[in-house]
């Protein structure tokens, strides 16, 4: 099998953690399937491999309940409301790891801590320009998730004759099939499927797996997907584009929870002429602030970088066809910036 990492950079990752006794694993913000299973695949190989490690993966925000089954997710501490509980864990920490984010605003506010605290760090991550925060970085945009990454760092660490336990299987899988929509997109590797088999052998149930974390959603969060498409679509055939705008108010109308609207922005892709999805979602402002946040979602097909406009226009990043940002502002300024904008980014055809 094709390993993409070098073998430099898997011992001196595993020689700083080696000597670890606490170690404290972060992810990003809206924690996904990828970072959630990337952490706590990692914690538990930490833990297996020596008794006297102790592995904690903190979140900055609360994820999703349909990830609340992976094992170990009860464990998972929440920055956001419990920052001195965190807090004091990374100041005990030997190790930082972070998994599925490559720079260290994607953490929100426990980020500048992060940075600061002098203690070796070790990042593994799968998107575009990383920042230089951690002593080894281990990055590779061309595979498929953080999950992938991780498994060739504990494949390429112990060697073929090592075998995933259940809870690792469990906790990869999730991740190589929610980054890839059900390995529908980013997922043209071969590696990725030997991956796969490997983790079968192990003991995952993959179509279980799949109606855990896909087959979950609220009545309400059925009737939020029919509104949005119904109501609230927006085509613009010119730049075969689609756009979703969300107000507080609407969401609360549909008793808006954690991860209702995940996977909203692929929607749109399903018709056969759009290759462009825009989603946008009003938060209420941050504590200390009085602005309310909108959170953008991009997704594209083929040549069609998204990435670029998200950096640009609403500060964030991402990969080609799969990336976000952010506004401050009401989503009414920020759905007119965007079409505004989108033309001097997006293709016509
Ligand atoms: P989503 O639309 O699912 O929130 O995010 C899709 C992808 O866009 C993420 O995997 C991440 O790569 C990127 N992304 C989303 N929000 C941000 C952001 O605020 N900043 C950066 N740099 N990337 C983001
Ligand atoms: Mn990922």
């Amino acid at each position: 099998m094709n390993t993409p990492i070098s073998p430099e950079l898997v011992s001196k990752a595993h020689e700083v953690l080696a000597e670890a006794q606490r170690v404290v694993i972060f992810t990003h913000m809206g924690p996904d399937g990828d970072a959630i299973g990337s952490s706590l695949a990692l914690r538990h190989y930490l833990e297996s491999r020596s008794t006297a490690t102790q592995a904690t993966v903190i979140v900055p925000n609360d994820f999703p309940d349909f990830l609340a089954w992976m094992p170990g997710a009860d464990q998972i501490l929440v920055y956001e409301g419990h920052a001195e509980q965190c807090d004091r864990c990374l100041d005990e920490a030997d190790v930082v790891v972070c998994l599925d984010f490559n720079d260290p605003r994607r953490i929100g506010p426990v980020g500048e801590r992060v940075q600061q605290k002098p203690c070796p760090k070790v990042m593994i991550d799968h998107h575009l320009y990383p920042t230089d925060f951690a002593t080894v970085l281990i990055s590779d945009p061309a595979v498929s998730s953080t999950c992938e990454l991780v498994y060739y760092f504990l494949r390429q660490r112990e060697g073929e004759s090592w075998h995933p336990s259940p809870e690792i299987a469990n906790c990869l899988y999730t991740g190589l099939m929610t980054d890839t929509g059900n390995f529908s997109y980013n997922s043209n590797r071969p590696e990725l499927y030997e991956i796969i088999a490997e983790l079968m052998r192990a003991g995952i149930q993959k179509d279980v797996i799949y109606d855990r974390v896909f087959n979950q959603y609220s009545a309400d969060r059925m009737r939020l997907m029919g509104y949005c498409l119904y109501k609230k679509m927006r085509l613009y055939p010119e730049h075969h584009m689609a756009l979703i705008t969300l107000s507080i108010d609407e969401l609360k109308q549909f008793n808006y929870k954690q991860g209702d609207t995940e996977g909203i922005v692929n929607l749109p892709l399903q018709m056969g002429d759009i290759f462009y999805s825009v989603f946008m979602r009003e938060q209420e402002p941050k504590p200390g602030t009085t602005k309310n946040v909108v959170k953008v979602s991009f997704r594209s097909q083929g040549d069609r970088p998204v990435n670029v406009m998200a950096a640009e226009v609403f500060r964030g990043g991402g990969h080609a066809n799969a990336s976000g940002g952010d506004f401050y502002g009401s989503i009414h300024t920020a759905a007119r910036l965007f079409l505004r904008e989108y033309p001097k980014y997006f293709k016509k055809e």
